[in-house]
């Protein structure tokens, strides 16, 4: 440090009072005593982004110091205690000369720092955070303030069940993955075949013959490895559905067979869990949200399937490959949407594509209070299922 700096410090040392760490923590705590309507003391971080990560004092506000001015705002009352730290004491003490000219009556720094606050033994907390590659990797999400690192780490921390790798499953899983969704579950029994490369962007030539879930986890696990991908190779059935969902937050359902979407209504209705629903047929795509008892179940649209002669799933039925993309994609975002809790989610809304014509349509759809499975009477645990009588492949 030169003359001049020493200057400025010795200068700092007479404006601006020091405090003890203990003298610090014993008037936090006795502040905590004291109740809600006796905060006086303002205790602020004044280090570095990457200093606070590591460790901070609890209760701490932080306002890393080149924001000092920009951000004190957080602390309207000027006649406030503030008392200022950062590492080793002299950049809380010449922040606190800032505070001063500001107009802060009372402005104490605590002397020594988070190091000696450290070195005392007293109580710190460790927020959690993203790694630096993380940061990275999800940058663009941390520029929108309804993601930010916040909503990363829900992101992360959620288990998104995809029922099938198929059309509608691999878009969606795949960006899921790319979103940093921590947890993906695939439930899907068969092989890749030659005809599904058409539109199942998770495989690939050199997989056919393989699992769909195998292939869809090598896929993923490329491109991304902070999602760790749970395999399920099985038929959803009455005997594992309710230990397989148990286990997710959303369900995105990428299934095109009737007894199956029956078998999950009910069992995501016990379980309390949302499906994101979606379908596709030649140049159409349909998608909405069922949230149990917020919005109408599958059993209020249809309490009943269909006749098996009607039905598209009993017959392989054509799409465009771009389709499922689409709609997989809107899977994709409903599912984001649930998580982060942001935005309306399309419960209650049927929303439609239609390729051909460029357009997008919704219609209302309303709770049946006579729904056999989420009505007022409805009892989803002894509703019947439906034999998969067509055993077409999804
Ligand atoms: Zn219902």
């Amino acid at each position: 440090m030169g003359e001049a700096s020493r200057e400025i410090m010795r200068q700092a040392r007479r404006q601006v009072p020091e405090w003890s760490t203990v003298k610090v923590h014993e008037s936090l705590a006795h502040q905590h005593e004291a109740g809600p309507e006796h905060q006086d003391i303002v205790l602020v971080d004044v280090r570095e982004k990457h200093e606070w990560s590591e460790g901070h004092i609890p209760g701490a506000l932080h306002v890393p110091r080149g924001y000092l001015e920009l951000q004190i705002e957080a602390v309207p009352d000027k006649t406030k205690t503030v008392v200022l730290y950062c590492a080793g004491g002299i950049r809380s003490l010449m922040a606190g000369t800032t505070l001063q000219q500001m107009g802060y009556k009372e402005v104490i720094s605590m002397a020594g720092g988070f190091g000696a606050w450290k070195g005392k033994g007293l109580p710190f907390v460790q927020p959690r955070t993203l790694s630096e590659a993380q940061a990275k990797r999800y940058s663009r999400h941390l520029l929108v303030p309804e993601v930010g690192e916040e909503g990363q780490l829900k992101l992360l921390d959620a288990r998104v069940l995809l029922i099938g790798a198929g059309g509608l499953g691999s878009p969606a899983g795949y960006y899921l993955a790319a979103a940093g969704v921590g947890t993906i579950g695939i439930i899907d029994a068969d092989v890749v075949d030659e005809s599904n490369l058409q539109r199942q962007i998770l495989h690939n030539t050199k997989r056919i013959g393989q699992y769909k879930a195998e292939s869809a986890r090598e896929t993923i696990e490329a491109l991304n490895p902070d999602v760790k991908v749970i395999t399920h190779i099985e038929r959803l059935d009455e005997t594992n559905v309710a230990r397989i969902i148990a286990d997710y937050d959303v369900i995105v359902d990428g299934t095109d067979n009737f007894p199956t979407r029956y078998l999950l209504n009910d069992a995501a209705l016990m379980a309390n869990k949302p499906v994101v629903h979606g379908s596709v047929f030649r140049f159409e795509g349909q998608l909405t949200v069922f949230k149990p008892y917020e919005g109408p179940c599958y059993r209020c649209l249809y309490p009943e399937p269909p006749p098996i002669a009607l039905a598209p799933s009993c017959a392989e039925a054509g799409v465009l490959g771009v389709l499922p993309g689409i709609i997989g994609l809107l899977q994709a975002t409903e599912t984001v949407k649930l998580v982060l809790g942001i935005g309306d989610p399309l419960v209650g809304r049927l929303m439609t594509y239609d390729a051909l014509a460029g357009e997008f349509n919704e219609l209302r759809l309303f709770r049946d209070p006579k729904c056999p499975a989420c009505g007022e009477n409805g009892h989803p645990e002894d509703l019947p299922t439906y034999a998969d009588v067509c055993a077409i492949p999804a």
